[in-house]
């Protein structure tokens, strides 16, 4: 599959592939991948461990060189740019909510949560604002402001992280197991925050999960085996979700 520069898409990989270890012993994560993001969509990615969500994530933000192919986000070829050009266009376009938190141990939450925009050299506009402080009641982090990263529990962490990728509404937002280290019903809440974030400001999600339902809140579900993309579904429910990855062992 070729995918030509396609204005509705976000985000676009074509053919990419990444190898990791020696020529005597290499391993593929990541085997010709190609796949569209739609602007405003809301995508589950789904699969065994090792199967290369994570690479996936990483190199489409920007994190991680591919071996092979190219990676586009809205137009620009990411995997053409130099170090300083892709660090703006991160900032700028894209949010991540990742495994390990990042967060900056020697700033506040709130410094955390509003770190994008001191980094970008300006002070969120009222609008910003606004969506900042609806993030932190959802999250109920509104108690915690004044803490270091340090005084909070794993959980309490991801939430200031998720608070953080959003904060600025970036075009594309990477989520690597949010809601892993979450309480059911926090993991709810994130969940609605995500799916609220693509309809109501047309940010396109890209979510790893391994739980049928957290991913039957997207609008799409990619599931990838050994590399390579095995199934593309749009919205289902959590047992359609269920039966499609038994499918997969099955056929493993
Ligand atoms: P997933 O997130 O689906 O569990 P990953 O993307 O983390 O999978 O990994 C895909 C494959 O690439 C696995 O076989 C993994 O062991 C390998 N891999 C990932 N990162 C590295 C690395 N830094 N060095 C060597 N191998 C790696
Ligand atoms: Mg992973």
């Amino acid at each position: 599959m070729d995918i030509s520069a396609n204005s509705d898409l976000v985000a676009q990989v074509e053919h990419l592939s990444k190898r990791y270890g020696t020529a005597d012993n290499p391993v593929t994560a990541l085997d010709d991948v190609s796949l569209g993001f739609r602007r405003g969509e809301f995508t589950a990615v789904m699969g065994p461990s090792g199967s290369g969500k994570s690479t996936l994530m990483h190199i489409m933000a920007g994190l991680d060189q591919a071996s092979g192919g190219r990676v586009r986000l809205g137009e620009t070829d990411i995997t053409s740019l130099d170090d300083d050009a892709l660090t703006i266009l991160r900032r700028r376009r894209v949010g991540f909510i990742f495994q390990s938190f990042n967060l900056v141990p020697t700033l506040s939450l709130q410094a955390n949560i509003t770190l994008p925009f001191e980094l970008d050299g300006r002070q969120p506009s009222a609008t910003e604002q606004a969506w900042i402080d609806e993030l932190i009641t959802t999250l109920g982090l509104g108690s915690r402001l004044a803490h270091r990263p340090h005084e909070l529990s794993g959980g309490q962490q991801q939430r200031v992280a998720i608070a953080r990728a959003l904060a600025t509404r970036p075009d594309l937002v990477f989520a690597d197991e949010p809601t892993g280290n979450l309480d059911s019903r926090t993991g709810r809440n994130v969940l609605a925050l995500l799916a609220a974030a693509s309809t109501q400001y047309g940010q396109s999600i890209a979510m790893v999960t391994h739980d049928p339902i957290a991913a039957s809140y997207a609008d799409r579900i990619i599931f990838l085996a050994d590399g390579k993309v095995a199934l593309d579904r749009g919205r289902s429910t959590p047992e359609e979700i269920s039966a499609y990855m038994l499918g997969m062992e099955r056929a493993a």
